[in-house]
């Protein structure tokens, strides 16, 4: 069977690096741009290796990326961020992150009785994790729970910072899912862990799995621009070449799909889709060409929703002999709310908050700065997982493509969702080879 996959993201170069394995698939993955990697891609500058989005693996035991370490023989390094620096800042005080028990007993920044208290908070939410599947959002879980001001406002913090977004979006978050992805995290022995080297470690591998089976072929600034439907194949053009394929992947952001499948006989089965809201952040990397301080490996404002890993902590191998990586994400709003002027001026004020982070716990970044990288509008999650919007299923009952990206159904969140949709839209086509031939 021969298939063509569209994106060379996480997703696509996942579905592709398992169906290489298999001696009755051949195919093209076409990527559109010079790299693999999509909103993962790793690039160098001035002796620094920068992620241009993702850093860390939340729940690494228990990702798809373990179950695909094992099923793909991948092999590459983690490291869990060190706990004890993970730190949540609200007002003037600093608390640790609840990532463990052991985490909030050690420190010395909670008095006893403070300890005490934010125990209590934590051990209701692990407590209360089963109970929120029963409601619609988190919002209508933490309005009917009678929980104090404080829990609840743990509750929102956390999912913030898990999800990339504003507190707001967070009680829109489906309980079932919010159930989920906590029950996975609270009972994960590494909660958040860098791939060492970045994430070009996983994703060269994937790709020469696939270069490798020699029935794959990988075609880079290539992008598919129509697509069409005539005798029993599907013909796909990019500014190079029309070729015909048996089944097509799409592997990239929902957005995009609905853009190339505009004016085909398949645009109605994608109304539902189209009007998905994405989860958009600001981003603010900086590579300091020395270590200017190194009081946490990751800072979150809790009053302004932003936070800075200190990367280079964690993973030493992507700094210059003696520099240092930080990232600052800051959650956005929604684009809508809010015109023109009011959008710059809302950008305009995040970038202040965000310096002032670093003012208050990078002091002398200023002046150390080797290379910098702002982006006031980057894409964590192409389908933000709140109510009102619907993630694409990996096949829609009556269209006879297959799906994937972190826009579509699968397991966890952002990277997560890339790997484990990838993993089934594979996992689709297999099955879907194998049923024809016993039939
Ligand atoms: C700032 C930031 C921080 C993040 N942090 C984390 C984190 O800490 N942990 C985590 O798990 N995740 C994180 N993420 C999310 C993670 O990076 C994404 O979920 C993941 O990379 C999405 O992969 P994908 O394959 O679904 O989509 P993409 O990466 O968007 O891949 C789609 C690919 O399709 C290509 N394409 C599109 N249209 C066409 C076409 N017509 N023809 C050919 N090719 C086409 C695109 O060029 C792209 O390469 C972060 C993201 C950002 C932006």
């Amino acid at each position: 069977m021969k298939v063509a996959i569209i994106g060379g993201g996480l997703a696509g170069l996942t579905a592709a690096a398992y169906l290489s394995e298999q001696p009755g698939f051949r195919g093209v993955l076409f990527e559109r741009s010079p790299q693999l990697g999509g909103r993962a891609f790793t690039y160098e500058k001035s002796g620094f290796t920068l992620n241009y989005g993702a850093h860390a693996i939340y729940g690494l035991d228990r990702h798809t990326l373990s179950d695909m370490e094992r099923e793909l023989a991948l092999q590459f390094s983690s490291k869990q961020v060190d706990k004890r620096k993970v730190m949540y800042e609200k007002g003037e005080h600093l608390t640790p992150a609840p990532m463990d028990f052991v985490n909030l007993v050690k420190t010395d920044i909670l008095t006893t009785m403070q300890k005490v208290r934010f125990v209590g908070e934590i051990t209701a939410i692990i407590a209360n994790i089963h109970q929120i599947k029963h409601y619609d959002t988190l919002g209508d879980y933490l309005a009917e729970s009678g929980a104090a001001e404080d829990v609840k406002e743990l509750w929102e913090h956390l999912v913030c910072s898990n999800f990339f977004i504003t507190p707001e979006d967070a009680r829109r978050v489906p309980g079932a899912v919010i159930s989920d992805y906590y029950h996975n995290l609270f009972l994960s022995h590494r909660p958040v862990n860098y791939v060492l080297g970045s994430w070009a470690v996983i994703t060269n591998q994937l790709r020469d799995k696939v270069v490798h089976s020699e029935r794959w072929s990988i075609a880079l600034q290539e992008g598919v621009d129509g697509i069409r439907y005539e005798q029993g194949k599907y013909w796909l053009k990019t500014k190079a070449r029309e070729e015909e394929f048996d089944r097509v992947v799409f592997a990239m952001p929902v957005q995009q799909v609905t853009k190339l499948l505009r004016g085909t006989p398949w645009e109605p089965f994608l109304a539902p889709y189209e009007h998905n809201t994405a989860t958009e952040v600001m981003v603010y990397d900086i590579g300091l060409n020395h270590v200017v301080a190194r009081p946490f490996s990751y800072i979150s404002d809790m009053n302004h929703k932003l936070f800075i890993s200190d990367v280079s902590a964690t993973d030493h191998t992507l700094v210059p002999e003696g520099g240092q990586l930080l990232q600052g994400i800051a959650y956005l709003s929604d684009e809508s709310s809010g015109g023109d002027t009011d959008r710059k001026a809302y950008l305009d004020e995040k970038t202040q908050q965000m310096e002032s982070l670093f003012d208050r716990h990078y002091p002398g970044w200023r002046e150390a700065v080797a290379v910098k990288r702002v982006s006031k509008k980057a894409m964590v999650q192409s389908v933000k997982n709140i109510a009102g919007n619907r993630l694409l299923p990996n096949r829609i009952e009556s269209m006879p493509f297959f799906f994937c990206g972190d826009g579509c159904e699968g397991k966890g969140e952002l990277a997560e969702r890339a790997f484990s949709s990838g993993r089934k839209a594979a996992s689709l086509l297999i099955a879907e080879a194998k049923k024809a031939i016993h039939s």
